[in-house]
């Protein structure tokens, strides 16, 4: 997560998607959150970092700073998540790719707290909505079982959730974005699984030729008395099968018969 190209994407993006936007970011660790304030800093954008070390109080003038605008970005590792409310909060930097779906809906949501005339802007560097779907997509919660997993893919192997190339929004399957209107080029993901798709269909579709082709084979072996009525080795080796003989006898009788392969 350490490289300059990183730092200049999430300045770069932040500049383009939520300028002058409060904003919460959720780095990878206190390092990288003390880093990601710096380079905002650095950039004229007034940052903040806490972490669990920080004293309580320092905390809480941080917070209340934060909800009276005096700065801008609020960086932290894990400490902003469950119990926090900001409604000023109007945008997340989503910088630490997790694994975790209630991690991810915690920090994710984090912004979305209601506040007068608010349109909340989640900016997400590191995959994690292709990881868990968007934050407000409905799921079925269980006390008893766990969350099913959640896959990015239909069944025809395009991308629920695709990202636009122009605005970098993220919407549900659409030919189209509904944000910018920019139309949907599909991803190199996407083409790769419908070919995967339809490579399937056709070996699936060969086999089931074969099989019915084998099914008729057998049927009609089944009204022969001796070897001498086949018309074929196929027939052969259907017979061999159903008398019972080893896969042998086929070729013998094909040989002896004079029926090629
Ligand atoms: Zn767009």
């Amino acid at each position: 997560m350490g490289t300059k190209k990183i730092y200049g994407d999430i300045y770069k993006y932040y500049n383009k998607l939520a300028k002058g936007k409060q904003a919460i970011a959720y780095c990878v660790n206190v390092q990288h959150s003390q880093e990601v304030c710096e380079m905002f800093n650095s950039k004229g954008i007034p940052a903040m970092h806490m972490d669990s070390h920080t004293p309580e109080k320092e905390r809480e003038k941080i917070l209340q700073d934060f909800k009276n605008n005096k700065f801008k970005i609020l960086c932290n590792c894990n400490l902003i998540s469950e119990g926090i409310t900001l409604p000023s909060a109007e945008a997340g930097l989503l910088l630490r790719p997790t694994l975790s779906l209630t991690l991810y809906i915690q920090q994710a949501m984090r912004c979305l707290t209601p506040n007068e005339n608010k349109k909340a802007i989640i900016i997400d560097y590191v995959n994690n909505i292709q990881r868990h779907g968007l934050p407000t997509q409905e799921r079925e919660w269980s006390l008893t079982t766990k969350v099913k997993e959640y896959c990015n893919e239909n069944d025809d192997g395009t991308l629920k959730i695709r990202v636009c190339p122009e605005c970098f929004s993220t919407f549900e399957t659409a030919p189209v974005c509904p944000f910018c209107g920019a139309e949907y080029q599909m991803s190199s993901i996407e083409i790769k699984n419908i070919k995967e798709i339809e490579l399937k269909k056709i070996e699936a579709e060969k086999e089931r030729k074969r099989q019915e082709i084998m099914n008729r084979t057998a049927e009609r072996v089944r009204n022969y008395k001796k070897p001498e009525e086949c018309k074929s080795f196929f027939e052969l080796v259907e017979m061999g099968k159903m008398l019972g003989y080893k896969p042998g006898w086929a070729f013998f009788q094909a040989k002896r018969l004079h029926l090629n392969k």
